[in-house]
């Protein structure tokens, strides 16, 4: 018997047909043997969760259950781990080990899962395809010669080849729902607010959000309540009630949800694309939804705002790695000004740089109000269109990406069209709105994703029509031959 899922894992791990140390040495050797060539995880801690696996079935063995006893999970190596090699991805972090654990990791061995190892990403969580990352490019499992997505492209392509069940991501502008469309899994960005951000490495704080990979929504429905809520060390952290989303999409017989599909989301779809979006929309029409054309007319603008704002946020969160506190620090300095300059150089990639440049020039005197001012500006406008649809429709659904995964190499010296891959995730980031990528078919034996977004804190019903979807569809349930 193989589980593969969170649920099955964890009725397993209850009925005593497997053992948190069986199940963990199970996925350890499945990354064993697919790891060296898909490159997902950057630190395997292997030693650390076998041992974790024993205490967890010595409580087990006195009936001693955690919500999440046993189950084993990837973090991204954005989070920071105690004790553990936190990199981000990145040169400049390559030394770094945490003293202490970020909010969600906390959460997540409060509740009793066992972490694997810390997953492959762009570095600093900036890019789109996983390329950026000091620690080379991770493949993605449907076919070795395309990209994964990114940031969070280690957390999706592991989930997908089923080397973990389940994994945590980060969101600024589409990186959990963009690479769960391209790997055909789950990925689900809560609403800004929702999860805590306290030590989770900050790219863009206005904009960044922890959030997770399944393969189904059920799975992503149990996972998501156990990272949620207030948490003292985030001011930004949000006192909204956490629901019990696993009851709610298992119990609540709701299925007449009005959806809303934004013409700028599909106006300019490819026609494979086309053809699984309105074969789902077909499906949803079926269980009972109604369907609306609606329209959100700024967000033709999303891409630019981001690309401003988010670097405007970067350069001034990586103003901290100056090769003094922690960190890379050049042998090459002799000033202090030289210090920061060298290990700066040295440290950050050139995508990461490219951002800086560009934020601390949209911040500069002079260049504040036509920039940073006016990104601002059309944040709201995309803000308002959001508000006004939502008061038509319960949620708004579109393709999660314009097409299935390019080609490893194929957008590297093409920074703009690498951006426009993020075309229909920047702007519910821009807005802190909720939202979900789920399999919705192939492209060329590729797959592709449908975005389900929400209105703020309604993760659950984006939740439930995905538990809905999933019981008419089995795209969710295929799996690449890895
Ligand atoms: N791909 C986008 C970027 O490069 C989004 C990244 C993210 O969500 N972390 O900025």
């Amino acid at each position: 018997m193989t589980y593969n899922s969170v649920t099955e894992i964890l009725q397993a791990i209850k009925k005593k047909k497997i053992s948190a140390s069986e199940i963990t040495d199970e996925y350890l050797s499945r990354i064993k043997a697919s790891d060296g060539n898909l490159n997902c995880f950057i630190t395997l801690t292997e030693e650390a969760a076998l041992n974790r696996a024993k205490e967890i079935d010595k409580d087990i063995s006195k009936n001693k259950f955690k919500p999440l006893s046993g189950l084993p999970i990837a973090q991204k190596d954005i989070f920071c781990t105690k004790g553990v090699k936190t990199s981000c991805g990145s040169k400049m972090l390559d030394n770094f080990i945490s003293p202490y654990d970020a909010t969600v990791v906390d959460k997540l061995n409060e509740a009793g899962t066992i972490m694997l190892g810390k997953t492959n990403m762009d570095e600093f969580a900036m890019g789109s395809s996983n390329e950026t990352s000091f620690y080379g490019p991770v493949k993605n499992p449907w076919d070795n010669a395309y990209v994964p997505g990114g940031s969070s492209g280690g957390s999706a392509s592991a989930v997908a080849a089923r080397i973990s069940p389940c994994s945590t991501g980060t969101d600024t502008g589409g990186s959990i729902r963009q690479p769960a469309s391209l790997c055909g899994i789950c990925g689900l960005k809560p609403t800004y607010g929702r999860v805590s951000r306290f030590g989770m490495i900050a790219f863009a704080s206005s904009l960044d959000q922890a959030g997770l990979f399944t393969t189904d929504a059920l799975d992503a429905a149990i996972l998501l309540k156990e990272i949620s809520g207030h948490d003292p060390k985030d001011s930004t952290s949000s006192t909204v009630e956490v629901p019990n989303y696993f009851d709610y999409c298992t119990n609540s017989d709701r299925k007449d949800f009005t959806v809303g599909i934004p013409e700028e989301f599909v106006n300019d779809l490819n026609d494979e694309v086309k053809v699984s979006f309105y074969d789902s929309v077909k499906i949803l029409e079926k269980i009972g939804c109604k369907i609306k054309k609606i329209s959100l007319k700024h967000t033709g603008l999303g891409v630019s705002a981001y690309q401003v704002v988010a670097p405007a946020e970067c350069s001034s969160n990586l103003s901290r790695f100056d090769g003094v506190r922690y960190g890379h620090r050049s042998k090459k300095s002799s000033t202090l000004e030289s210090l920061y300059r060298e290990s700066r150089s040295e440290g950050f990639g050139k995508e990461v740089k490219r951002r800086i440049l560009v934020g601390t020039y949209a911040l500069s005197a002079g260049y504040y109000d036509a920039y940073y001012l006016k990104a601002q500006k059309v944040r709201n406008l995309i803000a308002q269109d959001f508000r006004q649809a939502f008061e038509k429709v319960d949620l708004i659904l579109g393709p999660t990406t314009p097409d299935k995964a390019f080609k490893i190499g194929e957008k590297m010296n093409d920074p703009i069209a690498m951006y426009l891959s993020d075309v229909y995730t920047v702007s519910t980031n821009l807005a802190g709105l909720p939202a979900m990528s789920i399999p919705m078919g192939f492209k060329e034996g590729m797959p592709i994703g449908l975005q389900i977004i929400g209105n703020h804190f309604d993760e659950k019903d984006i939740l439930k029509l995905s538990h809905l979807f999933q019981k008419e569809t089995d795209w969710h349930n295929k799996e690449p031959g890895v």
